[in-house]
């Protein structure tokens, strides 16, 4: 099936004893056994609930993966990712990760003899030599587009290096979303999404999933899933699936306000530059249009004035509003070093170009002459 019919159809079923069209939210944390361990496959809700399982094979078919687990949060997931490695593994991760994911890594992880590597994975060279200085490299963390600079890395070119130096390749696609880009069919052995963001697509619910089909993967993931415990809830599960109906649709729109909002800033004088993928400037557009076949709504832009201007034009946006997150089918507008980046160590904001004057939208699906109109009147 092609992408808008499985966002409707994958994992959807009856229910056998009503015939209701739509599958309910199961409620329960154990399930009743007719002998010890003879039961229909389900024993406790921590390691498998119906409603989670539906909207889990949801979405393994978005990315055309075998297998698909649900968290209760995007890190939730990275975690599991991380929990894959032995002590003393060396991972390579793209240099502006997003924020919570650097402070997961650099806070958390890095006291359990984790080394975390943090380097610009536009240039793969950079990667293939960091790759092949140490044996201990046992992951490649990759997130295209990059956030908040959109930087868009090769992922066939890092699934060579990570193919031919037997590390497993991890990537994060929250930004592009199944419907722009699938990971797995260019070589990943991993895909990672915040379903926060555009498979939630409302703003209401905070959720993780990753994708694989790799067996051996899996199974040390659901396992790592079923031990750890981060799970969705029933409701959470429910919803999310809900949302995943209409992935195809919202990311039309995303993409078209997205393009149209990224072309107009660029023609503005008030904008010194702007990074978004589908723009022929930017400077890694070409593996873009190769290995997206839509750039999403995310457009970051530096305003060409002191943060003072910056501050009076968040005060005039009247649809955009400012708060974390992204990925909505309302418009959003952050100011990543004082609220996303924060937690990003200074020399590394500095070296990225996250400074006073660095501005992200998340464009939502509203009408787009109504978002132009906005941008425009805040200019
Ligand atoms: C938000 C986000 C995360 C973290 O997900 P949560 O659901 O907030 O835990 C990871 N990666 C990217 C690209 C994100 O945007």
């Amino acid at each position: 099936m092609k992408p808008f019919t499985t966002c409707v159809h994958a994992g959807a079923k009856v229910e056998p004893t009503t015939g209701a069209i739509m599958y309910p939210i199961f409620t329960t944390s154990t399930y009743v056994q007719e002998e010890p361990a003879k039961h229909k496959g389900f024993d406790y809700s921590r390691a498998d609930n119906p409603t989670r399982q539906a909207y889990e094979e949801a979405l393994a078919a978005t990315e055309g993966a075998q297998h698909g687990l649900s968290f209760a949060s995007g890190l939730a997931a990275v975690q599991a990712v991380v929990q894959l490695l032995d002590p003393g593994s060396r991972i390579l991760v793209c240099d502006d990760v997003y924020g919570g994911t650097g402070r997961l890594f650099r806070r958390l992880f890095a006291k359990y003899n984790l080394d975390f590597q943090f380097i610009d994975m536009a240039d793969p060279a950079a990667v293939k030599s960091a790759a092949v200085k140490s044996a201990a490299t046992k992951l490649i963390w990759v997130e295209t587009p990059t956030h908040p600079m959109m930087k868009v890395i090769d992922i066939r070119a890092m699934a060579q290096i990570a193919k031919s130096t037997g590390a497993i390749l991890v990537v994060d696609n929250t930004f592009a979303s199944p419907i722009f880009q699938n990971p797995l069919n260019l070589g990943a052995d991993i895909v990672l999404h915040s379903t926060t963001k555009y498979i939630g697509g409302h703003s209401d619910l905070i959720g993780g999933a990753l994708m694989t089909s790799r067996q051996d993967l899996f199974e040390q993931l659901k396992f790592i899933q079923f031990a750890g415990g981060a799970v969705p809830s029933p409701f959470d599960a429910y919803l999310m699936h809900r949302s995943l109906k209409t992935l195809g649709v919202r990311m039309m729109q995303h993409n078209k306000n997205g393009i149209a909002v990224a072309e107009f800033l660029a023609s503005h004088k008030r904008v010194r530059q702007v990074m978004y993928p589908g723009l022929k400037s930017h400077p890694q557009h070409t593996v873009a249009a190769e290995q997206m076949s839509g750039f999403s709504g995310m457009v970051s832009f530096d305003l060409n004035g002191t943060y003072d201007d910056v501050l009076k034009f968040l005060k005039k946006l009247k649809i955009f509003a400012l708060a974390e997150s992204l990925g909505g089918v309302e418009s959003l507008v952050n100011h990543p070093e004082k609220m996303t980046h924060a937690s990003v160590p200074e020399e590394m904001r500095k070296k990225l170009g996250i400074g006073p004057s660095l501005i992200r939208l998340s464009c939502g699906i509203e009408d787009t002459d109504d978002l132009i109109a906005d941008i425009n009147q805040a200019l």
